[in-house]
């Protein structure tokens, strides 16, 4: 999978360490083609330069809108050398290969940046050089693009280490940058035109992404919307079967999207989970003997909140999950399957959404999470973490009863919005804390809600008695802690981590709780 590189076409409009790469693949033996300010600064530094005018026979005009848009060129980037007829043309046409192309593209963004009039940013929207950079990518089988003046060492470490030549690796790497940079490329001038038309154009927006729904509305019904694909096809809500029910709306598919991901964390191997969502957090998850008393178990958590939730299951639905979920009025079920039992049930509430996927999502697939803020957008890995050793600091240990409830608790708790506390006992979350400001605060709702549940259902105590609690980030301080014993908590799992981790310790040891430390947390904002 080795290509030697021989010749290269440089073409750049950031010169930055031009020079020093033209006299570094130079002096490796590799023919330097390139366009006018490219191949006048590597002359300059005395190097033996081809004019791609040379090569196509045309001199660069209008301009320089028209410098490198020919077969000489694209036909050097495009062929494959090991095809015959690919071959036999490049010959009867005097086409040379072209194994390394270095460009950077005309400054659109930084013209956009400081303020160009209109016609100045037209001219800056580069042509030839996107186009070469597609194709040479797409050539990535022989073909080495680089874009990025950062990526000149590697180029040279590269060619050092393979005698000449680029591994297929490497520049199938390149090749990935290179439509990163295009995709971008295009994006900021859709952008930017979208500004100068004075509308932002969600449904027409220039995303790494394929359209796939354009909604009525979004968060609020002034607001316009469309849900993009970003073709991973991960099983979830973007890859769905929807078998009935009206089409989703924005708010359904951020919040099918939260329960699919979370219900996903239990495998089906280990028994039939379910997860109610509500407003993107959980207000009800469970694991049972059974669908059905998975569901149930999940409901009773807080049947007020499941009121217009959104369920999702880690097996297909069956007939008496089914007839269960349609006892209240439900927005979505999203499970991976459902016989056929089930959706003649479903069937008489036709406004009922039902999502089939062909699977589970894998919760270890890696990702990207991009949110939005002024100006700009934040990227950050998506939280597949898993704590690498657990260690008891209190002086009881949990009983196996207690641990397996508080690694669910803790699995939800990555699931629940900042600051999380979920309080659980025998498979399923008796009481949910989501997104308050104060870590206390959540606490205290959470207990509070299972007093409610405990009254409505007429239970002697609240099922917080027993229960065990997770917190997906320390307690900064005993009474979140306190707060959770008495109501009943005997285990807790955190993080850890806090200043007064010894204060926390002490007070979990004075009332008899076994604690867990992950030594990681988990932050959902
Ligand atoms: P130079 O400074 O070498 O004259 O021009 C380099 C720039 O021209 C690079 O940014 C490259 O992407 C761009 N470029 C190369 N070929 C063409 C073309 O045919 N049309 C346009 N518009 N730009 C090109």
């Amino acid at each position: 999978d080795l290509s030697p590189v021989r010749r290269a076409l440089i073409s750049v409009s950031d010169k930055t360490g031009l020079v020093e790469l033209g006299q570094a693949l130079a002096a490796r033996g590799v023919e330097l083609l390139s366009t006018g300010g490219s191949a006048r600064a590597l002359r300059d530094a005395g190097l033996d330069v081809r004019d791609v005018a040379d090569v196509t026979g045309f001199p660069e005009m209008m301009d320089g809108r028209v410098k490198t848009l020919h077969p000489g060129v694209h036909g050097g980037l495009l062929a494959l050398r090991d095809n015959p007829e690919h071959r036999r043309a490049m010959e009867e046409h005097g086409i040379g290969g072209i194994d390394l192309l270095v460009v950077n593209l005309y400054p659109f963004e930084a013209t956009v940046a400081k303020g160009a009039a209109y016609d100045d940013c037209i001219e800056n929207i580069d042509i030839g050089g996107p186009a070469m950079i597609r194709a040479g990518a797409k050539n990535h089988g022989f073909v080495s693009v680089v874009v990025d003046v950062e990526d000149y060492d590697p180029l040279l470490a590269e060619l050092d280490a393979n005698d000449g030549a680029t591994t297929y690796a490497f520049r199938q790497k390149l090749a990935q940058t290179a439509y990163a940079r295009t995709a971008a490329y295009d994006a900021a001038v859709s952008t930017w035109m979208a500004g100068a038309l004075g509308e932002a154009q969600p449904r027409r927006r220039a995303v790494a992404g394929t359209l796939a729904l354009s909604m009525r509305y979004g968060e609020n019904p002034h607001q316009a919307a469309a849900f993009y694909t970003d073709g991973s096809n991960r099983p979830g809500v973007a890859t769905a079967q929807t078998h009935q029910g009206k089409p989703l709306s924005y708010n359904n598919i951020n919040d099918t999207d939260a329960a699919f991901e979370l219900v996903s964390e239990f495998r089906p191997e280990d028994g039939p989970a379910c997860a109610i969502i509500k407003h993107a957090n959980p207000c009800g998850v469970a694991r049972g003997a059974t669908l059905a008393e998975a569901y149930a178990k999940a409901y009773d958590c807080d049947r007020v909140s499941a009121f217009g939730g959104i369920v999702a299951l880690n097996m297909p639905l069956d007939a008496e999950t089914a007839e269960a979920i349609t006892q209240i009025f439900t927005e979505v079920v999203i499970a991976p399957g459902a016989d056929d039992a089930a959706r003649e049930v479903f069937a008489k509430k036709p406004n009922l959404r039902l999502l089939t996927t062909e699977d589970l999502a894998d919760p270890e697939t890696p990702g990207l999470i991009l949110k939005q803020v002024s100006g700009g957008f934040l990227v950050q890995d998506k939280d597949v973490g898993h704590p690498a050793d657990l260690k008891v600091v209190t002086k009881r240990q949990p009983s196996e009863e207690e641990m397996r409830d508080l690694m669910f608790a803790w699995t939800v708790a990555k699931h629940v919005k900042s600051n999380a506390i979920i309080y659980a006992r025998a498979d399923a979350t008796v009481g949910v804390g989501a997104g308050q400001m104060s870590r206390v605060d959540s606490t205290r709702i959470a207990a509070q809600k299972a007093v409610d549940m405990a009254g409505a259902l007429q239970m002697p105590e609240p099922p917080t008695r027993g229960s065990v609690v997770a917190s997906d980030a320390f307690f900064p301080f005993p009474d979140g802690l306190l707060t959770a014993a008495a109501a009943g908590a005997t285990a807790v799992i955190q993080p850890g981590g806090s200043m007064r981790d010894d204060k926390v310790i002490e007070a979990a040891d004075e009332a008899g709780l076994a604690m867990v430390f992950t030594g990681m947390r988990h932050f959902r904002h």
